[in-house]
């Protein structure tokens, strides 16, 4: 269709004096900014309300960030007339069109990358080098999607048959609702929310109250790009109030959503029940939790494992979906490896990631904080701690990285999401258990396996059932369109982000036949 093809937007090298440099001033810029009120994005208009949160920094709680005006009833109404108001043009507005919006806002992204990253690093506390690999991915997103609309948008001739012409086409299914994350909070919320703008469904965007600052870097950077009034409405707000109010709405047609298991259900359960004025079933696009394992087989390169593996359950306070939080680990290896990974994870440094000597920062809030702690108390109780780093600040929202040993697949430790930096190392004594240990649970989200047995490698192929498998390579940092991203069982339900499957979900088709 026109465009270039697609590629991955580059990586950044923090050794660079250029790079750091624009770096510093991007967090001395955004901090000039600290403590401005947000308003919300309806209707192309910014609108406060008089009920404000603040967003405050993880690793210096004192600090706030900026104070969010939240969106109550009233509001989310307002949002679904704007919605409704833009929805029949926006329908009507050609695959090619909406694709150059998305373009445009890649392009702004680019711009505007060093300050864009720097949200991250103030308010959920991500490392510089991750804060700015997010803002790639979401980048990444908005380029893929627009290619892929318009591959699907070109309508395609079905059947052979002599004397009729039959047409494939898709129409957006409606007003959608974007329910976003924290932990990757731009790449997730502009790529959901991209891929419901670009296949022509306008969208209401509610961002996770604890990264809402970086929310409305969305709200900026569409209305730069031109966005028509109506098709992107920021809507930040308590849950309690207007989270299923939102997704009980009876002209919601889509319901996009990124979070834990608990809520991803709660929102199917609410979306299945048809409402009062309600002309349509709801879709629901829900990814959720994992808990996900990394084999070690007998042979594995020991160098390269011990740093994926630290990397994948350590990385960003192990906050991600795709984090390790298991660690199964061969008999014949297992002393060596578990004592090297320790020794490794003892000597990272742990502190505020606007240092980017630290390698681990403080988990996102007060209520993770303590979700965690608890956590790593049950793990106390189940197994047996071979490692907690207590060398924490005294300031901020840390918890201690902490490996724990003889995990057996009965235990909490061993079936339950924690999202932070907690590792449950279990034995198995063959590659056969450790694939049966590592299918044993609820999600199926991500998994890797180190080995050089070719025939290990290709039995984890067919049998480790995830929906992201990495071979000799950690389990996070899945790219655009190389590795499109999502898992099955309890970790969601709905194709993969980033891949060709994604953005069908966001329309229906229709079927034209002629007989000529
Ligand atoms: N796509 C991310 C990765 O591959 C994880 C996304 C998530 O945590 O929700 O690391």
């Amino acid at each position: 269709g026109g465009l270039p093809p697609f590629t991955n937007d580059a990586m950044i090298d923090f050794t660079v004096p250029d790079n750091r440099k624009a770096f510093v001033e991007a967090l001395a810029d955004v901090r000039s900014r600290f403590g401005q009120t947000v308003p919300l994005y309806i209707g192309g208009r910014d609108v406060t309300t008089a009920d404000l949160i603040p967003t405050t920094n993880p690793a210096k709680p004192a600090e706030v960030v900026a104070s969010i005006c939240q969106a109550g009833r009233p509001e989310i109404d307002d949002a679904i007339a704007a919605a409704k108001k833009a929805a029949l043009t926006w329908r009507d507005t050609s695959p090619a069109d909406r694709a150059a919006y998305l373009r445009r806002a890649a392009d702004i992204c680019r711009k505007r990358i060093w300050e864009l990253s720097a949200w991250q690093v103030v308010e959920v506390g991500k490392q510089w080098d991750q804060a700015y690999h997010d803002v790639t991915e979401g980048i990444d997103f908005l380029e893929y999607y627009a290619r892929e609309m318009l591959r699907l948008g070109a309508p395609r001739r079905m059947g052979r048959a002599p004397g009729e012409h039959n047409h494939l086409f898709y129409q957006p299914k409606g007003i959608a609702a974007v329910i976003a994350p924290w932990n990757f909070p731009f790449a997730i919320a502009i790529g959901m929310a991209s891929a419901a703008i670009v296949t022509g469904n306008p969208v209401i965007f509610k961002p996770s109250s604890i990264s809402s600052r970086i929310g409305y870097n969305l709200a900026e950077v569409f209305r730069e790009a031109g966005l028509p009034e109506g098709v992107f409405n920021y809507c930040p707000g308590r849950s309690s109030i207007m989270g299923d109010y939102l997704v009980e709405h009876p002209d919601i047609s889509l319901i996009c959503f990124t979070g834990s298991m608990e809520v991803g259900l709660r929102i199917q359960e609410k979306a299945a029940k048809v409402q009062p004025g309600q002309r349509q079933c709801k879709r629901v696009i829900a990814e959720m939790g994992g808990k996900n394992a990394t084999i070690i087989d007998d042979d594995a390169d020991l160098d390269e494992a011990v740093l994926q593996v630290l990397y994948s359950a350590f990385g960003f306070q192990g906050q991600k979906c795709s984090a390790c939080s298991r660690v199964i680990v061969l008999d014949a290896i297992y002393d060596r490896f578990i004592e090297r990974l320790v020794k490794a994870a003892s000597s990272i440094h742990i502190g505020p990631s606007e240092d980017p000597s630290n390698y681990m920062g403080p988990v996102a809030d007060a209520t993770l904080q303590k979700n965690v702690s608890d956590y790593i108390r049950i793990a106390e109780e189940e197994g047996r701690v071979l490692l907690k780093r207590t060398d924490l600040p005294a300031e901020g929202c840390y918890v201690p990285l902490t490996i724990v040993g003889d995990i057996r697949p009965e235990h909490r430790i061993a079936q339950e999401e924690i999202f932070g930096p907690v590792l449950a190392v279990m034995r198995a004594a063959t590659f056969d258990e450790a694939l049966s240990i590592a299918n044993g649970t609820r999600f199926a989200l991500t998994g890797a396996v180190f080995s050089r047995s070719p025939e290990h490698l290709d039995k984890a192929r067919r049998e480790f059932r995830v929906g992201n498998l990495y071979l000799n390579k950690g389990s996070t940092g899945a790219l655009v369109e190389r590795q499109p991203f999502g898992g099955f069982a309890m970790s969601g339900v709905g194709s993969k982000t980033g891949g060709p499957d994604y953005l069908l979900q966001f329309m229906d088709p229709r079927v034209v036949t002629e007989n000529t």
